[in-house]
């Protein structure tokens, strides 16, 4: 037999309560609570995904089969960034001034359980001609638009005609410089990754991709080559990748996932900690979690494998880099910093810098608080 198209795959997925019951029968006897929670927030998990689902606790199934908690959670936000209430125009947000978020696909090529998106993947979410061209004018008007992020759903989900026809109205705006695609599809229906796709995208060079894998478990061969041919067509790779509580909230998957995408010439870029999205608290993770997992990052790996960790703030507050400490005290003219060993360090400063620092702690404060050794420099 002939291997599914990336539409096929697309097609022969599951899309239903009942079909996730045929595929797992162990999820049987959930039937009724699978009905409830695929209502409000659909399934969709594509036959190349589903054929890798093992079962509960696997690191994919947590992030793809639908779970009960999702209706238990009340607390979250339905928009938690407020991307609909500050939309200029539909499916735009233009939060940066120089850069805007423009949603230009409904589908996805899977329903990720923990989406931001949630409120509106696979139900209400309208793209039509119609508000594609009304973004694409919104951002011929507004000359401080420099950067346009394409995202939905998978803007690669559109046909490749389709896609190209936005990418060339896009082009011929003279004050756009760059275009980006964020897109889950290189890790989750790799097969989409074609050659002809690999060239459209060139054409609209200087073009960015930023993907979007979880954990080691995505990088499979057929991943390997979607990102291989997108390299090869000159396109910078990146990742965003979302801190999931029972996924990979530990510094060892992390480093592995890390390391795994600069392999296949990814370059982490965001590590998001999750959104206040309503139905997604299941998979939050403490800000302490986050910190201790970028720390572990720097001590272990190449600096071009750590990404940035952000929270983005609710209320449309933006983005916002959370790093763990590593200026520990002030010490007269001098700061007291941690290495990546956890070790103190004296580094002296002008008195620009002492006025800077000024709120920190006092370094003694400091050094009974810790008992860490301070190791002291030969200073010139
Ligand atoms: C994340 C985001 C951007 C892009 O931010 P960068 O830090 O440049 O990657 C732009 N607009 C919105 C609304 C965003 O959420």
């Amino acid at each position: 037999m002939k291997p599914a198209s990336w539409n096929g795959q697309l097609r022969s997925g599951i899309h239903s309560a009942a079909a996730l019951c045929d595929a797992f029968s162990e999820l049987a006897p959930r039937r009724a609570m699978l009905e409830e929670v695929t209502g409000a927030y659909p399934v969709c998990i594509n036959s190349y995904i589903a054929g890798m689902l093992k079962g509960p606790g696997d690191p994919l199934w947590r992030q793809f089969v639908p779970d009960s908690a999702e209706l238990e959670d009340t607390t979250g936000m339905i928009d938690p960034l407020a991307e609909d209430s500050h939309a200029p125009a539909p499916n735009i947000t233009h939060r940066y001034p120089n850069r805007v978020l423009f949603l230009v696909s409904n589908r996805c090529a899977v329903h990720c359980r923990f989406c931001t998106r949630k409120r509106k993947i696979g139900r209400s979410f309208d793209v039509t001609p119609d508000t594609i061209g009304q973004g694409i004018d919104y951002i011929s008007r507004s000359r401080q638009v420099r950067d346009v992020l394409l995202s939905g759903g998978d803007p690669l989900l559109l046909p490749t005609a389709q896609l190209a026809d936005i990418l060339g109205r896009l082009r011929a705006i003279p004050h756009v410089d760059i275009i980006r695609i964020g897109t889950r599809v290189p890790g989750v229906l790799p097969d989409r990754i074609t050659a002809r796709l690999a060239r459209t995208l060139a054409r609209a060079h200087p073009l960015y991709v930023n993907t979007h894998f979880n954990h080691p478990a995505e990088i499979t061969p057929q991943a390997r080559r979607a990102c291989a041919l997108l390299a090869e067509a000159g396109i910078p790779l990146g990742c965003q990748t979302v801190l999931l509580k029972g996924v990979n909230d530990s510094g060892e998957i992390m480093r592995e996932l890390m390391q795994a995408l600069l392999g296949m010439r990814v370059r982490p870029y965001y590590l998001h900690h999750m959104d206040c999205t309503r139905g997604t608290a299941h998979f939050r993770t403490s800000l302490t979690t986050g910190l201790a997992i970028v720390g572990a990052l720097r001590s272990h790996v190449s600096g071009m494998s750590v990404p940035h960790y952000v929270i983005d703030l609710p209320g449309g507050g933006g983005k916002v880099p959370l790093t763990p400490d590593y200026i520990q005290a002030v010490d007269g003219n001098r700061l007291l910093i941690k290495n990546f060993r956890g070790d103190l360090y004296g580094y002296d400063i002008c008195p620009q810098d002492a006025e800077t620092f000024r709120g920190l702690p006092e370094a003694g404060v400091r050094r009974a608080h810790t008992g860490n050794h301070i190791n002291d420099k030969e200073t010139p």
